[in-house]
């Protein structure tokens, strides 16, 4: 089963989106677990201290090795999770970029420990003691780790047997494999059958399962030419 480990300064902030919908029912039926440790239990001093000004200078502070290392080793040492200790995922901008592919990976680990960083970010120490893969989920700057995790854990989930009603609605959605890889999605459409004047394609409605497969292959296509140059040429070199 898919265990995931979150270690965080807010831990209220959790399951939060991920206890609704889809990721909560999925919860709920113990299609994945979720393990939630507060950073801050393991400050060393009275003042419950996990961070401090960066060596150096500069604005801002940074999360002490000594108190995050201390909750890694807690989860590294859990019996439950003896045999196989966590993968550790560091949520941070300097990451590589977080994809469909990436999640796919992720899942195989079965156990992963996600650290959320606040402020400046974490001790330098920590990423090079334990074997930590840095992960960013786009190209700006989050105040914190959690909403990146979210993001991380949420497309993973979506891919567990039994999660999604239609396990199909994966492969033919965008980034998925099959004929449509390297494609965005075609336009959706349901009832009414015009509104405000504005009506269903007709190919839509006409049956035809052929016409209405090349329609939405030549969507696709033209969408992801327009809009993602990057995408569309990896779809020429594979056709
Ligand atoms: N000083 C850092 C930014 C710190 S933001 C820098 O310049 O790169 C505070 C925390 O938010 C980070 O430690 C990280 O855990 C999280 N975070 C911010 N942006 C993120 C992103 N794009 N992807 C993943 N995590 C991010």
């Amino acid at each position: 089963m898919f265990n995931v480990n979150i270690l965080t300064l807010f831990p209220e902030m959790f399951p939060g989106t991920l206890g609704q919908s889809i990721a909560g029912k999925a919860l709920e039926k113990g299609l994945w677990s979720l393990n939630v440790t507060n950073i801050r239990d393991f400050a060393k001093d009275k003042h419950n201290t996990v961070d401090d000004s960066p060596y150096g200078g500069g604005a801002g502070m940074v999360m002490r090795a000594d108190v995050l290392g201390d909750a890694i080793d807690s989860l590294n040492n859990k019996p439950s999770t003896k045999n196989q200790k966590p993968k550790l995922i560091y949520m941070s901008p300097r990451g590589k970029m977080l994809t469909q592919k990436k999640t796919e990976e992720l899942l195989v680990h079965e156990n992963l420990a996600i650290i959320c960083g606040r402020y400046e970010g974490i001790d330098q120490r920590v990423i090079d003691n334990y074997d930590v893969e840095e992960i960013s989920v786009g190209d700006f700057v989050l105040s914190g780790g959690e909403i990146a995790a979210f993001l991380l854990i949420d497309a993973c989930i979506r891919q567990i047997d039994g999660v999604l009603s239609n396990p199909k609605t994966l492969e033919e959605e965008s980034f998925g494999e099959g004929k449509y890889k390297n494609l965005l999605e075609y336009p959706l459409y349901t009832r009414p059958e015009i509104w405000r004047g504005s009506k269903v394609p007709s190919v839509l409605l006409s049956g035809n399962h052929k016409n209405i497969e090349d329609w939405r292959l030549k969507k696709s296509e033209e969408i992801t030419e327009n809009r993602r140059p990057d995408l569309w040429e990896r779809y020429n070199k594979d056709n």
